[in-house]
């Protein structure tokens, strides 16, 4: 199994929404498609990624090192003993002469590349990817259903608490049963914006994403207040790399604390269970593999969580879409994030994949499936039209 041909764009996000801390009307995400010469049923098997959202493309970083790299290596050198392209040896070969440490957004592209070759991999072997993961982890108790969660309420130009109502009621009706809203930070402003939503959802069903902003005793005041209400969990209360400061502020949650979108290693999740103050048998992790090397490095992770006292079920992967759901089904993880609308490239699910009761299963289709979402593989084929 060789590459043949490998294409990556800049697809643009432009959203006229925000969070806490950025706004994503000049977001960007990175599409990758790599063509092999494996053939099944005289078509040949081309291996997808499109990025986490979030963190802009990955573009330059592609195509001026590691593409290049993997387009210089020889054949032999990204195979396995079964002659097919092993996506962790792939990986090496891209991460050739790149110093340790320092991570920056490395790890997203390596991820991307990685992601590709995983579904290429796993439609070479005619299976689903989470079979695939699952069965080199030698577990037979892995299922392809899975919970998943919705995430929304963004901040919109002129939007009222109405808007937010409806648009965590069209959550629900979507199927999910746990909701995320975003919140900016702000007493009492994010207590009304809390209380209309856990109005909606009911207690417990309702999750809170501070997107990083909380710090000191204005922060802890806050986690004090929002933590009162009954909702799930706060989302990354503090900067994603200040451990202390999510230390001090964790003390003043009386909800689970989830945290780790923004840390792309194993050397930072590493730094985060140890000085985080995060509470191996509640908090949540929520490393997305898209942005954090993929695969490999998420076992390693995983193994490393694991000798620390922690459990599988509380990986919460942030977004990642359809890749993040097959490693949480592959992996056995806890829960996977989705934006609800269905009809975006990067929201819902597969198009014959309802959310039931807050939980999906994943169809049989080879790798990633992204030939069972019209829209999102329209985003990924655009070089076929060229
Ligand atoms: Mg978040």
């Amino acid at each position: 199994m060789r590459i043949t041909a490998i294409h990556e764009t800049t697809v643009p996000i432009a959203s006229a929404m925000r969070n806490a801390s950025i706004a994503f009307d000049a977001m960007t995400a990175s599409a990758l498609a790599i063509e092999t010469d494996c053939r099944i049923d005289g078509d040949p098997v081309v291996g997808y990624a499109f990025d986490s959202i979030g963190r802009y493309g990955k573009g330059a970083l592609l195509r001026e090192r590691f593409l290049p790299r993997l387009l210089a290596a020889d054949a032999a050198s990204l195979q396995d003993a079964s002659g097919l392209i092993d996506p962790t040896r792939a990986a090496q070969v891209c991460m050739q002469n790149e110093k340790a440490g320092g991570h920056g957004e490395r790890p997203g592209a390596i991820a991307l590349i990685e992601a590709a070759l995983w579904d290429a991999r796993a439609k070479a072997m005619g299976q689903a990817l989470w079979r695939v993961l699952a069965s080199d982890e030698g577990s037979t108790a892995r299922t392809p259903t899975i919970a998943t969660y919705g995430s929304c309420g963004h901040f919109r130009p002129g939007e009222s608490l109405d808007g937010l109502k409806a648009e965590v009621n069209r959550a629900l009706e979507a199927g999910f049963r746990l909701v995320k809203i975003k919140v900016g930070g702000v007493l009492p402003d994010d207590l009304h914006r809390i209380e209309a939503a856990l109005a909606v959802t009911g207690a417990g069903c309702l999750a809170v994403d501070v997107n990083g902003v909380l710090e000191g005793s204005s922060g802890e005041a806050w986690l004090r207040a929002a933590s009162a209400l009954p909702i799930a969990f706060v989302e990354e209360p503090s900067s994603a790399l200040d451990y202390a400061g999510l230390a001090a502020l964790r003390e003043a949650s009386r909800v689970p604390v989830a945290t780790g979108e923004n840390l792309f290693s194993l050397d930072d999740t590493r730094n985060l269970m140890r000085h985080g103050g995060l509470r191996a048998g509640s908090d949540l992790i929520q490393v997305d593999p898209l942005l954090a090397y993929g695969v490999a490095e998420y076992r390693r992770i995983l193994a490393f969580a694991e000798s620390q006292g922690w459990h599988r079920g509380q990986f919460w992967p942030h977004a990642g879409h359809l890749y993040a759901a097959q490693l949480v089904a592959g992996f056995g993880l806890g829960s996977a994030e989705a934006a609800p609308d269905a009809s975006l490239a990067w929201g819902g699910y597969w198009d014959d994949c309802p959310v039931v009761d807050g939980r999906i299963t994943l169809p049989e289709l080879p790798g990633v499936g992204f030939e069972g979402k019209r829209n999102l593989l329209a985003a990924l084929q655009w070089w076929r039209s060229r």
